[in-house]
């Protein structure tokens, strides 16, 4: 794979947890409704869990119901690569971190609008990066 990091599976195996690496080097799936980041509201930038790029923004986060931490887009389209995966029997889009190629769930044209993409991730697959300073009365205030 054509990537900016390329690191070796033992690399991979002792940087990542064994979920981690499940997911995102084997190209797996966490269970839903299990992950960390599924119900979470928090505002941030998700960072990729394996080399800390930035893949989406806590704006761009929706509710999809699926148990699964839901995007309608990217924090920059730039920031991954879509391939096709046929692994079953239907044929879905792969979404990969594009500076390690690290595997990060699958995309779906059925999202809200104004995208109507549902790029499905997995909790795992990511690492949320909250701002430090905020003020606390807008925590748990009402969202436009
Ligand atoms: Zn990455």
């Amino acid at each position: 794979m054509d990537t900016e990091i390329t690191k070796t599976d033992q690399e991979w195996r002792n940087e990542l947890t064994s979920g981690q690496y499940h997911v995102l080097r084997e190209r797996g799936t966490e269970r839903a409704f299990t992950g960390e980041y599924w119900d979470c509201h928090d505002d941030g930038r998700y960072r990729c869990a394996a080399c800390g790029g930035e893949l989406f923004a806590s704006d761009a986060k929706f509710e999809s119901g699926t148990g699964w931490p839901s995007f309608t887009e990217p924090a920059v389209a730039e920031a991954v690569t879509l391939h096709r995966d046929r692994t079953f029997l239907t044929v879905r889009t792969e979404v990969r971190c594009r500076r390690c190629g690290s595997h990060l769930g699958h995309v779906f044209d059925d999202g809200p609008r104004p995208t109507g993409q549902r790029y499905c991730i997995n909790s795992c697959a990511l690492d949320l990066d909250r701002p430090r300073h905020r003020d606390p009365a807008e925590r748990d205030g009402p969202r436009s």
